[in-house]
């Protein structure tokens, strides 16, 4: 089985005990690629050594809700960690309405400028993106974007939204909420774009699949991901996991 986990964070203080025993997990079975994501300047330096640690790509970026305390120079610090070659994307960005721990404009300001230098820089996107579809989706249909654009991670809306998302170019992050009993929107979402537009993901230590719901989430669990979506698709664990990993190796080099 070939495992492609491209949203994770092991450097959180929930992994401090056993990241080690977690990554050899992941190996162990197949994990094949990871990126490891940064919510803030520190974090993603943060995120970056451990990516290197453990032989893993890393994102750097300034998640929604961090954006109201961004310090003045962030997008030159960013720039300058965007320089290591382990670097493959910028992320995670984007608008959250849900828990609104930033004002909006100021988590578009941050957004956008994320955007620019994702696009000066030739790197894709890996966008958040909660009860905000509308206006992420106005602001990456309004400015340059990078190509590849990259992902919608932890994508949550219906295939309507999906396929506006795909014609601009990105992928979808599917997740372990796939795999909930009344997440039927989801799983339509798949069967509506195919393994073409599908990026695996955990978004560990959040959002555990059902077996582990209420616990913390693992690179390895992505796998219950794949079964779910193979299934879904009615192809062998196999070619889905293969697929993926040229989808991932497509959007992120
Ligand atoms: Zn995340």
């Amino acid at each position: 089985m070939i495992l492609v986990d491209t949203h994770a964070h092991l450097h959180f203080g929930r992994f401090s005990s056993d990241v080690d025993d977690v990554v050899e997990r992941f190996k162990r079975e197949g994990g094949k690629y990871l990126i490891n994501i940064g919510i803030n300047v520190e974090d993603s330096e943060k995120a970056l050594k451990t990516a290197r640690k453990y032989g893993f790509k890393a994102a750097v970026g300034v998640h929604p809700h961090d954006s109201k305390s961004v310090p003045k120079n962030y997008i030159e610090r960013l720039e300058e960690l965007a320089k290591d070659k382990n670097v493959v994307a910028i992320g995670e960005i984007g608008l959250d309405y849900y828990r609104n721990l930033s004002p909006k404009e100021v988590q578009k300001k941050v957004f956008i400028e994320q955007i620019e230098l994702a696009e000066a820089l030739k790197k894709p996107l890996i966008i958040h993106v909660r009860q905000a579809y509308e206006d992420v989706y106005e602001i990456l249909s309004s400015v340059d974007l990078p190509d590849p654009p990259g992902v919608i991670h932890a994508f949550s809306a219906d295939l309507d939204w999906a396929l506006k998302f795909i014609k601009l170019g990105f992928m979808l992050g599917i997740g372990g909420t796939v795999t909930y009993p009344k997440n039927e929107k989801l799983r339509n979402v798949v069967k509506g774009v195919g393994i073409d537009s599908i990026l695996t993901e955990t978004d560990c230590p959040y959002l555990p699949p059902q077996p582990f719901r209420g616990r913390r989430n693992e690179p390895l669990y992505v796998k219950y991901v794949l079964e779910k979506i193979s299934d879904l698709l009615n192809i062998s664990v196999e070619e889905a996991g293969k697929k993926i990993l040229n989808n991932a190796m497509e959007v992120f080099g």
